[in-house]
């Protein structure tokens, strides 16, 4: 491998990176070396406006003291404590907050938190609850779990096998008897929209289909992302959400939302439940859950499904599931202190409060080269563009290294460019990232 040596401490070929063209990156590295606020530093010293909040999670801006401060503290008075048949304060005080804020507020009963390492891990989870809750009322033939197309529910097994992307699929094993949901995305009668498209919520009678196909009895769960994030922002037309909640009443299926990138602020709500008024089962989160800062996932389960749970006899653990890290201290401590800055700046409202400037500025890209369709949220949007005959994805690749070289991150999939900044951004900031765009889609036009 011919990496550049850019550095004299260190090269380039032991760590096995994720998600990442290893040999094409270690040929070009761009590497990140600082982090305040709105902006990362990079190697070579220059100042990158951060378009993506890290990866959809660094929600209150880079470089919290406070977050820095608390995990420093949490780590020299207790580093761990054992997760099993053992507790700590810490744990137990930051459930209570977050059960506070809980999704869908106190009338959703989603308040019974469990504590993950990852988003990845907060599905598995959420999957497991759903088969043990469906079998402690009496319903043990309902195994089968229901996903999306072009969802992404992280990478294990359980998430790669409801999610809905043929790579991450391809040369993996799956759970046996998953089945899928058509995607929302329809460029043809949705194009250019700001907010939720109009049109579409008849697929979500997918699932009755499903149901018909497969028998309700045989169906424990349906997972979805409110907004699925990493294949590009699609964004659910109106009414989909509540027809699918409908349909899972209807047959006894437990709905679960993965807002590992919805949650904590990114709508405007404090969650995508708060955002469309539609109360699921079980809620995954992570990502915003530390601002980043430490890794760590919550389910928020619902009273329904943690009490049945808890109702066989006290001899017997409730659920045969947990982590290492589950409720780890430091990571607790740094979701205080993110939670603190939250309510304090009001961060899990704030998208709401620009979302009007943020949908004008990104759809002025319209009409740029290449772009075929703009879709805005809260504070996220998607672009997608034209792909190259013979060689797709390599425009939007195209555009985001020329982004990273005019000082900008933004992250791409496919030719779809994802923009998810940090929900303390100002309006100048928003006009640097449209501004920057611009130029790069211009350059690769
Ligand atoms: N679910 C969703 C909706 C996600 O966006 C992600 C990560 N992008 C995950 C799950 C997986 O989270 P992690 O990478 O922390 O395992």
């Amino acid at each position: 491998m011919n990496a550049p040596q850019r550095h004299n401490s260190f090269r380039l070929e032991s760590y096995w990176m994720p998600f990442t063209a290893n040999r094409q990156f270690k040929a070009s590295p761009r590497l990140l070396t600082r982090a305040e606020g709105m902006y990362y530093t990079s190697d070579d010293n220059r100042q990158i406006l951060d378009g993506t909040a890290g990866l959809w999670c660094v929600n209150a801006g880079h470089g919290r003291s406070e977050i820095a401060d608390a995990v420093g503290r949490q780590l020299s008075t207790m580093d761990y404590a054992p997760s099993f048949q053992m507790g700590h304060p810490i744990a137990f005080e930051f459930a209570e907050r977050l059960a506070e804020i809980a999704p869908g507020g106190p009338s959703a009963g989603l308040d019974r938190v469990f504590f993950t390492g990852s988003g990845s891990e907060s599905v598995d989870t959420a999957l497991k609850m759903a088969i043990a809750y469906q079998r402690a009322i009496g319903q043990g033939t309902r195994t089968r779990f229901i996903g999306r197309e072009r969802g992404y529910h992280g990478v294990g097994f359980g998430g790669i096998s409801v999610g809905g992307i043929l790579n991450n699929r391809r040369v993996f094993p799956q759970l046996p008897g998953t089945d899928h949901l058509r995607h929302t995305h329809d460029p043809a009668r949705n194009a250019f929209v700001k907010g939720q498209p109009e049109h579409g919520a008849e697929l979500a009678d997918d699932l009755e289909r499903l149901v018909a196909l497969h028998g309700a009895e045989t169906i424990a769960a349906v997972i979805v992302e409110p907004v699925a994030g990493s294949t590009g922002v699609l964004i659910p037309p109106k009414g989909y959400l509540e027809r699918l909640r409908a349909i899972c009443d209807r047959h006894g299926i437990l709905l679960i939302f993965d807002e590992v990138i919805t949650g904590f602020g990114r709508l405007g709500a404090p969650f995508a439940v708060d955002f469309f008024g539609v109360v699921p089962d079980l809620v995954t989160t992570a990502k915003g859950l530390t601002n980043g800062a430490i890794p760590m996932g919550a389910v928020f389960a619902s009273r329904k499904v943690h009490d049945a749970l808890m109702q066989g006899p006290e001899s017997q653990i409730e659920l045969f599931h947990g982590y290492t890290y589950s409720g780890h201290p430091a990571a607790c401590a740094a979701g205080l202190a993110t939670l603190s800055i939250y309510r304090e700046e009001g961060l899990l409202t704030r998208a709401s409060e620009i979302e009007t400037y943020w949908h004008n500025a990104v759809h002025s890209l319209k009409g740029l080269p290449n772009v075929t369709d703009i879709r805005t949220i809260g504070l996220i949007a998607g672009i997608e563009l034209d792909s190259r005959a013979g060689a797709p994805g390599s425009r939007a690749y195209d555009a985001f290294v020329d982004c990273f070289e005019r000082g900008l991150l933004i992250r791409v999939t496919g030719d779809i460019i994802a923009l998810s900044p940090p929900l303390i951004i100002e309006t100048s900031q928003i006009d640097a990232i449209v501004e920057t765009l611009a130029d790069a889609l211009n350059q690769v036009a």
